[in-house]
């Protein structure tokens, strides 16, 4: 029974620097450490909720910062929710929706908190109340973005070896094309077919570049070509898909469900890339998900490099639909050198194991939140 007389009594914000394993280099930033804003929610029953929003290398992947988004939680969402009477994790983020615009990531955190607290109220995992869970394991690829041929060969076997990953995407778009197309047809020829190999460019070729780009990539087996060019420039991707050369993926400009939309009746892309923080909410990844799905486009499940909270979280809604054809890339839990939950997550036989606990089914480790705490 849910308590009609609910609320919220605490919001919590903690911004946590995390350093990575390696350097993990793209084509806009080289980052050293992962910077999240993790959440948590008290209700006036006791139930607590985590979330996390964060980004890729500050303000070089999209409009919110690990720091904006703290600031934009703190000073604008958490007065919201601290005076209002709750009465769903629907109504209340109608409510947050209807005052505040934009700050996708930041309403991402509040809507994965309060259905955290559901679940732990309800005795039920995320999934189920998002739909309930298909599957329990999902594909998991890995990203070798260490700038270092020899590295990057070096860490794709011994991931084949431990079948830990066997899908590779590669970071390129830093160097010229004819550098970049050679360093992943290199990765390509040494792992052979024991992995696959896509590339993400992250907006980073001009229009000339990817025309080019996309045959020679094509002819050294690469699978996918992920975002090559500027978000805005859909008329530039639509000239890509119907090239046909390789399947272009969309990530960067699926910018929630009606840029979605916008997307596919441009038809845009052959494949769409669902970040439930840059769709701005389990709900609205669902829609996303709703609109390329049913368009017959593929789905691939991203990653803003986040944590375990947000990655869960993804892993808890992609887990309800057996249509990911692309698998995931929910690796970066293991990008990080260190993690705050009390759990530890099951990567294995190339998947993730999602977790069954109430809510998310993971909770944050107290002293190792204090420790990362800017
Ligand atoms: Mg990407």
């Amino acid at each position: 029974m849910l308590d009609s007389k609910l609320k919220i009594d605490n919001v919590e914000t903690f911004l946590l620097d995390v350093p990575t394993i390696r350097p993990h280099v793209l084509a806009m930033v080289t980052m050293n450490h992962q910077s999240m804003v993790i959440l948590r929610i008290t209700f006036s029953d006791g139930t607590q909720g985590i979330g996390e929003a964060t980004t890729i290398g500050g303000l070089s992947y999209g409009g919110e910062s690990p720091e904006s988004i703290k600031l934009t939680l703190d000073k604008y969402i958490a007065p919201i929710l601290l005076e209002q009477d709750y009465k769903s994790v629907g109504a209340t983020m109608s409510f947050i929706k209807h005052n505040i615009v934009a700050n996708r990531f930041a309403k991402c955190a509040v809507e994965m908190a309060l259905y955290d607290a559901l679940g732990h109220r309800l005795g039920v995992s995320v999934s189920e109340l998002l739909g309930g869970r298909v599957l329990d394991r999902l594909a998991v690829l890995w990203v070798l973005a260490s700038g270092k041929l020899e590295t990057d060969i070096d860490e794709a076997q011994r991931m084949i070896d431990s079948r830990r990953h066997n899908v590779f995407k590669i970071k390129i778009g830093k160097r010229s094309v004819d550098q970049d197309v050679a360093h992943v047809a290199a990765i390509k020829r040494a792992i052979g077919d024991a992995g696959r190999v896509q590339v993400d460019v992250n907006q980073a070729w001009t229009r000339a570049q990817a025309n080019r780009g996309a045959r020679m990539l094509a002819d050294a087996g690469i699978e996918l070509l992920e975002q090559p060019l500027v978000s805005s420039d859909v008329e530039g991707a639509q000239h890509l898909v119907s090239l046909g050369v390789i399947p272009i993926m969309l990530d960067e400009s699926v910018q929630g469900p009606k840029v979605a939309l916008d997307l596919v009746r441009a038809k845009a892309a052959d494949i769409y890339a669902i970040k439930i923080l840059q769709a701005g909410g389990l709900t609205e990844a669902q829609e996303v998900i709703s609109v390329a799905k049913n368009s017959g486009a593929g789905l691939y499940g991203g990653t803003m490099l986040e944590s375990p909270v947000s990655t869960i979280a993804a892993a808890q809604l992609f887990s309800t639909f057996d249509a990911f054809e692309w698998g995931t890339e929910l690796f970066s839990p293991l990008l990080q050198k260190d993690s705050f939950i009390n759990e530890s997550l099951d990567y294995s036989d190339f998947q993730l194991t999602v977790p069954t606990g109430p809510g998310l089914g993971i909770s944050l480790d107290q002293e190792k939140v204090d420790f990362y705490k800017r």
